[in-house]
């Protein structure tokens, strides 16, 4: 009750958002009167000059009290009328000054309004230009219901003092301003209510599309922003003067083997553990802005200084989560620069440059540069030309030696085809800048057969030109053997060329035996009928070698290259080691990556039936071969 009272009264306190309400009402307010007065004014100067001009001369004292209170009014228009357009244009936010001109401008008004009605009484006139100022002046000033009181009272009593002195006022004249007073007041009392009740609404309003905006703006399941906020966020923060956006970077946030957490804990676990890495991110990100893109996909915006440290402590963070899975965080970068500040290019390129790092165990951060640019456009142009590179002859095959080691002095018992891409914009291209992106498309089996053929028609020409002939081996990916029929192929290729099975060996690195282990035995089973023999490549690289050899055949075991790179006392044991053991297992051992004089004694020393490497021959194009070796 006694709170209804107050608030009636306007003796509560009001809060911030209706007093600015309030305050921006007054000021629109001031923009119209404040104009209207200036008109009116320069209208008044005008008339009164002319007359001047009519009755010259006129004294000094004359012209001080005619133009004064017309220039006095008309400058505390001009200056109220500026103010009043900074403030709402958002130039000047002192409200305080504000106040100061607005109750000057008020107060300049009504002085204007009492001294003319007075005159005007005097004269035997109406009191219209007191009236008009108070009106004008409740129109300017919302009044609080005290203040409303207070201010009309004492303009009207100083009036009816200033007049009743004059001339004393008649019965009519006061009851006429106590009716004015009252009807003043009154209106001023519903202005202040109506005016805050409306801005009780518009803050009403303004909450609920607020809490509209954050449900929007929010993920679900983590409660983060999402990236619609983000992207806003950043574009906000890139225009604004206050942020360096070049201080800082775009990141994009994968995490690995989330899949795994999923598949084996179920769909409930896996909604925590990405709740508690968005926890994870939010803390180690707080002062930037973060938000989860979809799945297990987050971004954040954050300070280039201190993002390397952040992305090492939220990656081993996320990684104790489940010691068992060991998820691991992978974060891709991108600085506004390399994106034209376009926040949805950055998060498309942060996150290409976090997809290079999938199932590299050791890397966890690649930034988007101009040389992760090049290899993504080497990388799309390998995918848009394979076809185009096989049937215009850029796929060729260079041939490497492979010589006797014990029991010969590096005479050549055979060769190996390595592919080449000998592009016409990009000069010519070594395995490891196609075979991966080929292998990852599902294309590699195009360049495969490419070369197997070429193979083939180069055998049965040196054939028919009796040349020296000696067995060809062939390069295989892992993928072949889901793309297409490979022992179906080669015995095509044999049949076409008429050619003895004998001279082609399929080699297969460690790394394709991991799965489809029993359609792997049966298609090696189908080539050791057509009398191919099988090699095991890059023996020693991968991490299955021991259990490779027990339950796979193969004829030719080919050690790796890294066993003779890395080459100390250590080496020499297990090299031995690997050479008797493949004796054993019945397998000719061949040995790759010789450099050096010593290593090729070594190998012979200690049985290594063949070898390979530099120290011998790189690999070379088919002329050279054909030159140095088989004329
Ligand atoms: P790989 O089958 O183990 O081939 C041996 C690689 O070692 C060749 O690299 C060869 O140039 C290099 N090499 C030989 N001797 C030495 C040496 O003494 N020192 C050093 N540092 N390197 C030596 P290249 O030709 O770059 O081939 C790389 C890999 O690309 C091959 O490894 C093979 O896995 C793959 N590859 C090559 N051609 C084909 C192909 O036609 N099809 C498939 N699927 N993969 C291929
Ligand atoms: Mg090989
Ligand atoms: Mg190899």
């Amino acid at each position: 009750m006694l709170d209804s009272i107050k608030k009636w009264l306007g003796l509560g306190d009001d809060r911030n958002y209706i007093e600015e309400y309030l305050f921006r009402s007054n000021m629109r307010a001031v923009v119209y009167m404040s104009v209207i007065v200036i008109l009116l004014e320069i209208w008044m100067i005008a008339r009164l000059t002319r007359i001047v001009i009519i009755s010259w001369p006129r004294s000094f004292e004359w012209l001080f009290s005619h133009y004064r209170n017309y220039v006095i009014l008309l400058s505390a228009a001009v200056v109220a009328l500026i103010y009043a357009i900074r403030f709402l244009r958002g130039k000047t936010a002192n409200r305080m000054l504000g106040k100061g001109i607005l109750w000057l401008f008020s107060f300049i008004c009504i002085v204007f309004g009492i001294q003319t009605g007075v005159a005007s009484y005097a004269g035997g006139e109406q009191v219209l230009s007191f009236i008009t100022m108070v009106v004008f002046v409740f129109c300017i000033l919302y009044w609080r219901p005290l203040q409303s009181f207070l201010f009309s009272s004492l303009t009207f009593t100083a009036f009816y003092f200033m007049i009743d002195a004059v001339k004393p006022a008649t019965e009519a004249t006061q009851i006429n301003l106590l009716t004015l007073w009252i009807s003043t007041f009154m209106i001023a009392m519903s202005a202040y209510h109506q005016k805050v009740s409306e801005a009780e609404k518009a803050e009403g309003i303004e909450a609920s599309n607020r809490h509209l905006a954050e449900i929007n703006d929010q993920d679900d399941l983590t409660s983060l922003p999402n990236v619609k906020w983000f992207r806003r966020t950043c574009t906000a923060m890139m225009l604004s003067s206050a942020v360096d956006r070049n201080s800082r970077i775009f990141l994009f946030f994968d995490v690995e083997r989330f899949k795994a957490c999923n598949e084996k804990y179920g769909y409930k676990r896996g909604d925590e553990l990405l709740q508690q890495i968005a926890g994870i991110l939010k803390d180690v990100f707080s002062d930037d802005p973060i938000a989860r893109v979809s799945d297990d996909h987050f971004v954040a915006f954050a300070a280039e200084e201190t993002a390397p440290g952040k992305v090492y402590e939220a990656r081993e963070r996320v990684a104790a989560l489940d010691p068992l899975v060991r998820l691991d965080l992978k974060t891709g970068g991108c600085i506004p620069a390399m994106s034209g500040n376009d926040v949805g290019l950055a998060i498309s390129r942060a996150r290409t440059a976090c997809s290079i790092l999938k199932r590299q165990y050791i890397r966890f951060y690649q930034e988007y540069d101009s040389e992760l640019e090049a290899r993504l456009k080497r990388r799309e142009h390998i995918i848009n030309t394979i076809d185009t590179a096989v049937k215009n002859g850029w796929i060729k095959v260079f041939y490497q030696p492979v010589v006797k080691c014990a029991g010969g002095n590096g005479e050549l018992v055979g060769l190996e085809a390595l592919a080449r891409w000998d592009d016409p914009e990009y000069g010519l291209l070594p395995p490891y800048q196609f075979i991966e992106t080929l292998e990852e498309y599902r294309e590699i089996h195009k360049l495969d057969q490419c070369i197997i053929e070429q193979v083939c028609q180069h055998l049965r020409e040196d054939i028919d030109q009796g040349r020296k002939v000696v067995p060809v081996s062939l390069n295989f990916s892992r993928h072949d053997f889901d793309l297409y029929d490979v022992p179906k192929f080669l015995h095509s290729m044999t049949e076409k060329y008429s050619l003895p099975g004998s001279l082609l060996d399929v080699e297969i690195t460690e790394s394709a035996l991991t799965d489809h282990l029993k359609e792997l035995q049966i298609n090696m089973a189908h080539l050791r009928q057509d009398h191919f023999s099988m090699w095991l490549d890059d023996f020693g690289s991968g991490y299955s070698s021991l259990n490779v050899l027990k339950d796979f055949s193969f004829d030719v075991l080919k050690i790796d290259m890294m066993f003779l790179r890395n080459f100390n006392e250590k080496s020499v044991p297990i090299v031995t080691m690997i050479v008797s053991l493949a004796k054993q297992l019945n397998m000719v051992t061949l040995c790759e990556g010789v450099e050096t004089e010593d290593q090729f004694r070594f190998l012979q020393s200690i049985g290594c039936d063949k070898a390979q490497g530099f120290y011998f021959s790189k690999p070379l194009p088919r002329e050279e071969i054909l030159k140095k070796y088989l004329a």
